[in-house]
């Protein structure tokens, strides 16, 4: 039977650790950390991811800050937006909500965030110390997706992964991540051709392409550990997981694996982030 690599579980036992950092922080300084996030227009997808990140502030005591912005907004006005949360010395983190509307310039947004405060990972110079395993934030969705493989035990060093999806926020810093974990990592995209059969050579497969069940079960080999990062309309991921996962040894469920992780990696990295601030 194959293993479910349980988000859920995972973000429990997480949140446990950071309620307790949470606490530390606001009796040692008598201030709650503030994650800022940064919603622009009204798309419903992320009107929701926004108000579960605000939940899971609160899950583990600290706050958030929603700002809200129209959707004509422009390049700007939202660079003038994230300079004020930068200078704003209350606030520890600072998201911006993936996508903006196609008028701005999303990656000149990111790269305006400040280093210390971008606990979701996404500015380049995050980027680069990632990929060069210097300190810094790691994107959230990849850092989950590491987190995961370790809390089950997936051996990653020497193997083949195979990441489909090449994104900014996901394909491509999950690459990295497994690169510097010393596997062996190929990452496929829309040009990409035999994509069946490169999918067959994976040990791990990640799939992070925003298909419903884009990946389908005859892809891939027998005993692969399947990640699933998709969420599709209909709540199913990229991977033909009723088909897929009973030939793997071990699967990211959807709902409840991938995304809980995700979220709650966003707050911790928060966290420290309050804890370099005030020395703890
Ligand atoms: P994205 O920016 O749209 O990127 C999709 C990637 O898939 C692109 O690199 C694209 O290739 C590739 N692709 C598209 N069609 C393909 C095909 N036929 N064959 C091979 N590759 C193909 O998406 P994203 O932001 O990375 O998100 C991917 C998925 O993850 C979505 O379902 C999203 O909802 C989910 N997600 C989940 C979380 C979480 O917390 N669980 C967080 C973020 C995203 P090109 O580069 O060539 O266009």
């Amino acid at each position: 039977m194959a293993i479910i690599m349980d988000g859920k579980l995972l973000a429990s036992e997480i949140r446990t650790d950071l309620k307790k950092r949470s606490a530390a922080i606001i009796k040692k300084t008598g201030v709650r950390p503030v994650l800022a996030t940064i919603l622009v227009g009204d798309n419903p997808a992320s009107v929701m991811y926004v108000k579960m990140k605000g939940n899971a502030c609160a899950r583990v005591g600290i706050d958030s800050l929603k700002v809200v912005l129209p959707e004509n907004t422009t390049t700007e006005e939202l660079l003038a937006e994230i300079e004020k949360l930068n200078n704003d010395k209350n606030v520890s983190g600072i998201l911006l909500q993936h996508p903006v509307p196609p008028q701005i310039d999303e990656q000149k947004c990111f790269n305006a965030i400040a280093f210390e405060k971008d606990a979701d990972g996404v500015n380049i110079s995050s980027f680069g110390a990632m990929t060069m395993q210097l300190d810094g934030f790691k994107s959230a969705t990849p850092l989950a997706i590491m987190a995961i493989l370790e809390r089950y035990n997936i051996p990653v060093a020497g193997k083949r992964a195979v990441v489909i999806g090449r994104s900014p926020i996901l394909g491509k810093p999950v690459s990295m991540l497994l690169l510097n974990a010393d596997a062996t990592v190929t990452i496929c995209h829309s040009k990409t051709q035999n994509l069946p059969d490169i999918v067959q050579t994976a040990d791990i497969v990640v799939a992070a392409v925003g298909r419903p069940l884009f990946v389908k079960a005859d892809w891939v080999k027998e005993g692969a550990v399947l990640i699933d990062a998709g969420y599709n309309e209909g709540n199913v991921g990229d991977i033909d997981l009723v088909n897929a996962a009973p030939k793997s040894y071990a699967y990211t469920p959807v709902p409840g694996g991938v995304g809980p992780v995700t979220i709650i990696k966003l707050i911790e990295q928060t966290i420290i982030s309050a804890e370099r601030a005030f020395g703890i």
